[in-house]
């Protein structure tokens, strides 16, 4: 279909050998062998151009980013990555566009262990399409879920939020920020970590968990509403880095509440077992910090409710909605 060819792209960029799936690239379907007593855990995300990326991004943070946001989804039920699968649509077949995409991937794929099995590629507007698929125990200490936080939890939320808003505002030129500075909020941007070690050390230990992809309010919001409960975030505990505190509080309220693309964990636990939290921080190497608490819902069948305190426990007016791709 290009002038690679099909077939001789997906042979030079993508296929390798498997060491995890019983079958990879090359077959109708790929095999992934299911031990007993443990779930599939998958999921799937799309980056369209324009959409969730800008065409000037390098190919290879790209094909980082795009198996990041899908290892993410593992990471906040807790899941071990095992394998994806990659639906392309490319406007031509650019070897040096390919080279740096396949490169960021199977970089990021390679630190996690998880397989490329399989995938489509098409001519087309360019858009990435991928699968992951992880392990998590059926039973005892398995998934995280959004609907398990319950009034009492503490709210935690890992590494710091607000800085790939940040560098997006830089790129819409609302903003301006030089130097070091911007290189670091661009790469928390074009190279988010998912947290894949710590969502695995909170099983059993946290009550619920989301990955923060469309701002914290909002992605809270999921959590509330799956839980049946409401929530007291204190805004000035929410961890950011010294280049967005340099910023007027209004710019650091909006990227860390409203931000987006962050990529960190939001979980809850209870108060006993906080020593626990700490100890899965440390071991995954992450920091982790208490932003709030949740607190039971009066009134049945009422939408979800997050009340915004300062550090001096006065209360804070926030009306910024996080993203919606059908709203914004
Ligand atoms: P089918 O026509 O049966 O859907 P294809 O001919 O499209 O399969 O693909 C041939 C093989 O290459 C399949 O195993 C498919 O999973 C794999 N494949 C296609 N595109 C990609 C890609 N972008 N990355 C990885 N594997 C791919
Ligand atoms: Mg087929």
């Amino acid at each position: 279909m290009m002038s690679l060819g099909e077939f001789d792209l997906i042979a030079k960029y993508f296929d390798r050998p498997t060491r995890r799936a019983a079958l990879g690239i090359g077959d109708d379907c790929a095999l992934l062998a299911v031990p007993t007593g443990m779930h599939l855990a998958t999921s799937c995300d799309m980056l369209v151009e324009g959409r969730h990326f800008l065409s000037t991004v390098d190919p290879e943070r790209l094909g980082h980013k795009a198996l990041a946001v899908n290892l993410s989804d593992l990471a906040a039920c807790g899941a071990e990555p095992v394998a994806f699968t990659l639906a392309l649509a490319l406007p031509s077949a650019d070897e040096a566009f390919l080279g740096g995409l396949s490169r960021g991937l199977l970089a990021l794929a390679d630190a996690h262990g998880c397989e490329l099995i399989g995938g489509d590629t098409t001519r087309g507007p360019l858009s990435i399409c991928i699968s992951v698929f992880g392990l998590v125990p059926a039973a005892g200490a398995g998934a995280l879920l959004r609907s398990g936080a319950r009034a009492g939890d503490e709210l935690y939320v890992s590494g710091r939020l607000g800085d790939a808003r940040l560098a997006l505002e830089v790129f819409r030129g609302t903003l301006c920020l030089t130097g070091g500075d911007f290189e670091a909020v661009r790469r928390a941007m074009e190279m988010p970590q998912p947290r894949i070690a710590l969502g695995q050390a909170l099983r059993g230990i946290a009550t619920s968990a989301i990955d923060l992809s469309d701002g914290l309010l909002g992605d809270l919001r999921h959590v509330l509403q799956r839980s049946g409960v409401d929530a007291v975030v204190d805004v000035d505990a929410v961890p950011r880095s010294a280049t967005l505190r340099a910023q007027p509080l209004a710019v650091q309220r909006l990227c860390t509440l409203s931000g987006g693309d962050d990529y960190e964990l939001l979980f809850t636990a209870p108060p006993q077992s906080a020593q626990q939290v700490i100890a899965a921080g440390i071991s995954a190497g992450v920091a982790l910090t208490r932003i709030g608490r949740i607190v039971g819902r009066s009134g049945a069948g009422r939408e979800a409710q997050t009340a915004l305190i300062d550090a001096n426990g006065r209360a804070v007016a926030h009306g910024v909605a996080s993203f919606d791709h059908f709203r914004t």
